[in-house]
């Protein structure tokens, strides 16, 4: 159980500690068998820039790394991570298995807790992220990718952007080798009476943020998830552990999933621009169909 004196947050000063009522630089404590009986508790862990003496007067190196503890007689003292193996044995493997434990609750609920207290920020910078300034909003995108996926142009147009575009927006044709190409590759390919192509593929246009049409389910999923974070995230005070541990997962993907939420919203707007869908007349020579591309390319800017 947590001791009222317990503090979880790193200690980072030296004066925190030295300042306590009951801090004793050094204790007397000659042999493991001495230290064993008289560790109390862990009170804290400190991580220091300057290294100190540690408080075991046997021990005496230098640490920067380790734990404030109090022992029997009242007395607090600061000893490393391991020479408090070393002198107090499994009751001090015991009680930082615990502390750790406390100490990294207590970050979670505390970052659970800031969380909760700033949760119409974090809604607004969802909307924020959803409606990115001077750009095609997260709604507009979607409605866009549904339609070009299975409404714009007729059924033959669809099927040649389908199978004419790679997934991540390459364009390619197919031409007639020279002649000079052909020779070329009968000597690299030494000589032999091995079969050559006359028909080569080359890349002709690369339309930019293309593979979202494929991947857009994921920016879908994001928005749920902040939806649902949203709607579940409370007052980490009193909520059962289930709970809070199901909350305290979910959190930790908050930053990557706002990153990769905007970055469908900014890859949205990449793709619908004029330029970019213009480069689809590539899979044409038909006049109509050209001009249906540059009908639909004109809704852009
Ligand atoms: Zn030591």
């Amino acid at each position: 159980m947590a001791d009222k004196n317990q503090n979880f947050s790193t200690i980072l000063n030296i004066e925190e500690i030295t300042s306590r009522a009951n801090f004793i630089p050094m204790a007397e404590i000659l042999s493991d068998t001495d230290a064993s009986a008289q560790l109390k508790s862990l009170l804290g862990h400190y991580t220091l820039k300057d290294k100190v003496k540690c408080g075991i007067s046997s021990c005496g190196t230098m640490h920067n790394n380790g734990y404030l503890v109090n022992l029997k007689n009242d007395s607090e003292i600061i000893i490393g991570n391991k020479c408090g193996q070393k002198y107090f044995g499994v009751e001090f493997t015991n009680q930082r298995k615990a502390f750790n434990a406390m100490r990294t609750h207590a970050e979670q609920f505390s970052t659970l807790k800031k969380a909760y207290e700033n949760l119409e920020n974090l809604k607004n910078e969802f909307q924020a992220s959803l409606n990115l300034p001077n750009g095609l909003s997260f709604i507009e995108i979607q409605g866009l990718i549904k339609r070009f996926v299975n409404e714009e142009f007729d059924y033959w147009m669809r099927d040649k952007i389908k199978n004419g575009v790679s997934s991540n927006g390459i364009i390619y044709q197919e031409m007639f080798k020279s002649k000079e190409e052909m020779e070329l590759e009968r000597l690299m390919g030494g000589g032999g009476r091995k079969y050559i192509s006359e028909i080569k593929r080359v890349k002709v246009a690369e339309i930019t943020a293309y593979e979202i049409l494929a991947k857009w389910h994921e920016a879908e999923k994001l928005k749920k998830y902040f939806e649902n974070f949203h709607r579940e995230l409370r007052d980490p005070s009193g909520i059962s552990n289930d709970l809070f541990k199901k909350l305290y997962q979910e959190y930790k993907k908050y930053d990557q999933n706002l990153k990769d939420l905007k970055n469908f919203c900014k890859l949205g707007n990449k793709l619908f621009t004029k330029e970019n869908i213009l480069k689809l007349r590539e899979l044409f020579d038909k006049s109509h169909e050209l001009v249906k591309i540059e009908d639909y390319a004109n809704q852009f800017s």
